[in-house]
């Protein structure tokens, strides 16, 4: 789709992203719980609706709303997963889960694909452990207190410090 600057191609992504979250509950979307959703004036959404729908993202029904083609739904997907791997990093950083999901928002529309991937390998990495990492507790603490704990793990040992 034609889109002139960052921001025209921001709240694209934040439209298909309101689509999806709000599908859930049912096939069609309308246009008023969009406009609160995202706290938008009704005639710009539907001006925003008639953008996307010109541009096959989605389909408008009258009485019924909004509902993504599948060139929709495969953007806000992946809308979606930026999302949602951008929140979880902020997370395992200890940002707390409500501004997580907001700086997500954020951030989401402007993260290069290959540090995206990176990113959500690094959050895999993170959650796929079986217990709360060493190095995670080491960096908490850290935070709390501005120290370094000697590592006393046998690769670490009394190389701790070499990094610094
Ligand atoms: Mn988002």
């Amino acid at each position: 789709m034609e889109v002139s600057n960052r921001m025209t191609s921001q709240s694209v992504e934040d439209y298909l992203e309101t689509i999806y979250e709000l599908k859930k509950e049912g096939g069609y979307v309308r246009t008023t719980d969009i406009s609160s959703y995202l706290g938008v004036q009704p005639p710009s959404v539907t001006e925003m609706i008639q953008k996307l729908a010109e541009n096959g993202f989605l389909t408008y029904k009258k009485y019924k709303g909004v509902t993504l083609t599948p060139k929709g739904e495969k953007w806000a997907k992946s809308i979606k997963q930026r999302h949602m791997a951008l929140a979880k990093f902020l997370e395992i950083l200890g940002v707390d889960e409500e501004l997580a999901e907001k700086d997500a928002c954020r951030i989401e529309h402007n993260v290069h694909t290959t540090t995206m991937k990176r990113l959500a390998k690094f959050v895999d990495f993170v959650h796929e452990m079986a217990h709360h990492p060493t190095w995670l507790k080491h960096f908490e603490y850290y935070v709390k207190t501005g120290e370094h704990i000697e590592c006393k793990c046998p690769t670490c040992g009394s190389k701790m410090g070499a990094f610094r």
